[in-house]
């Protein structure tokens, strides 16, 4: 077989992957399809016509070729790029650039060897580039990222003895420079090497994708029930000694139903979304806010006590109840009861937890809703509430100290 049959068969190769590509970006509409479908268009588009040397203007097989094929390197940097989820930026163009600015020296332009050392600088700017975004990630991926920038290693690595062949031997044509063949097969297998590492990288983005939507509630977004187990598991075992108890607070919305009845199935979804948002920011950094099913929501969370839990079931309560949620021509107010469970974390059980928090919780709405109640090992207490108007005059931060020094008492009347 001759280098013209082989480069022939590459650019077929090249073009068949970036169908491939194309055909998934037609149906995921993700950028990074269609960069590096088009990455290896350009790429095929340039090995081509490489490969007609001789049989076609040497401008073409030589400037435009290379070009093309810096360019495809510049359309796969940005595909990492957009992998990644970060902005494409002017750096892509670096090894297209450099080839550009080479062809405008007449010694590089004019040289067989040059070329071809400038050929691998820029190549291995390019390759440089790729390796730098797949390592500076440690996420999920990280094992096929570090595999995936070996390959290209080794890529840059063949540029780099190339250039130095190149240098020494000084050839006038591909087919003076003998030794460089002995790279090409350690290169061609870590480019082949390298594009299954990326396919691999797709693979576990998709299972990433599924993963997530497996523990995430569709019309909420928030974690669903399966989320806020595995996450219960997690924090269980967190050494975390500030904070050795876990909390789980359970919400249900109060008089759900009527919402529904009254404005309509759609509206009632808009305040289980409002809700959601509600819960999440509270949270955030904090634990885990999700769904449980229907109106019912929960959190976990570690805490140092339960003055901590209660004020987090409160500040929720508190805040859902101050805002008004418009959806349609509906303006709608609501209100939630909460219920409080605490374990020491090494040993809670999530089947107890659920219990006596779903016990605390019918406490409260039994004492009329719009309440927090909590779990003390004895019985369930309602939380003293600083926004019960009527029933205190006194100002709003004697309440609140009122409230901190009513749940300290409360705590040592239970066990924990
Ligand atoms: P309480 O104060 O005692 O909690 O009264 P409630 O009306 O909130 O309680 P109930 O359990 O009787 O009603 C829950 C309602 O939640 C019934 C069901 O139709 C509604 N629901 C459950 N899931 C969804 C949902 O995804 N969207 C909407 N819009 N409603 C839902
Ligand atoms: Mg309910
Ligand atoms: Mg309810």
């Amino acid at each position: 077989m001759d280098i013209v049959t082989g480069l022939m068969i590459w650019a077929a190769e090249a073009t068949t992957l970036a169908v491939l590509l194309w055909s998934r970006w037609f149906y995921e509409r993700e950028d990074f399809y269609l960069s590096w479908g088009s990455g290896f268009a350009l790429h095929g588009m340039g090995v081509a016509l490489l490969a007609l040397r001789g049989s076609i203007p040497d401008f073409v097989s030589i400037q435009i070729a290379n070009t093309t094929v810096f360019v495809a390197v510049g359309l796969w940097i940005a595909g990492l790029l957009q992998f990644d989820r970060k902005p494409v930026q002017g750096f892509v163009a670096i090894p297209a650039l450099i080839w550009i600015a080479g062809m405008f020296l007449d010694p590089v332009r004019e040289s067989f060897a040059n070329r071809v050392v400038l050929y691998n600088c820029a190549a291995m700017a390019g390759y440089a580039i790729m390796i730098g975004i797949l390592v500076r990630d440690n996420g999920p991926s990280r094992v096929t990222r570090r595999f995936m920038a070996g390959f290209i290693s080794v890529q840059f690595i063949a540029n780099g003895a190339s250039a130095i062949l190149a240098t020494v031997n000084q050839p006038t044509s591909f087919a003076t420079a003998p030794n460089a063949a002995l790279l090409f097969f350690p290169a061609a297998f870590c480019f082949v090497a390298g594009i299954m590492s990326g396919a691999k990288l797709l693979t576990e983005r998709s299972e990433e994708k599924l993963k997530a939507l497996a523990v995430t509630d569709p019309l909420t977004g928030v974690l669903n029930r399966r989320g806020l187990i595995d996450e219960f598991h997690g924090l269980r075992e967190l050494e975390k000694a500030e904070k050795p108890l876990i909390a789980l607070l359970h919400f249900d919305l109060d008089s759900f139903k009527q919402i529904n009845d009254r404005c309509g199935h759609q509206a009632g979804d808009a305040v289980l979304i409002a809700f959601s948002q509600v819960g999440q920011t509270s949270l955030r950094g904090r634990g885990f806010f999700g769904r449980m099913g229907g109106e019912e929501f929960a959190s976990i969370l570690r805490v140092a006590d339960m003055v901590e839990a209660a004020s987090i079931a409160e500040a929720i309560r508190l805040t859902l109840k101050r805002q008004i949620i418009v959806t349609g021509e509906h303006r709608i107010k609501v209100t939630v009861s909460a219920g409080i469970a605490l374990a020491v974390a090494q040993d809670a059980n999530l089947d107890l937890l659920l219990s006596a928090a779903d016990k605390a919780l019918y406490s409260a709405k039994e004492s009329g809703r719009d309440r927090t109640a909590i779990d003390t090992g004895v019985e369930a207490s309602i939380v003293p509430a600083v926004d019960r108007q009527g029933e205190d005059e006194a100002p709003a931060d004697l309440r609140a100290n009122r409230q901190v020094a009513a749940l300290k008492r409360l705590a040592t009347l239970g066990k924990r």
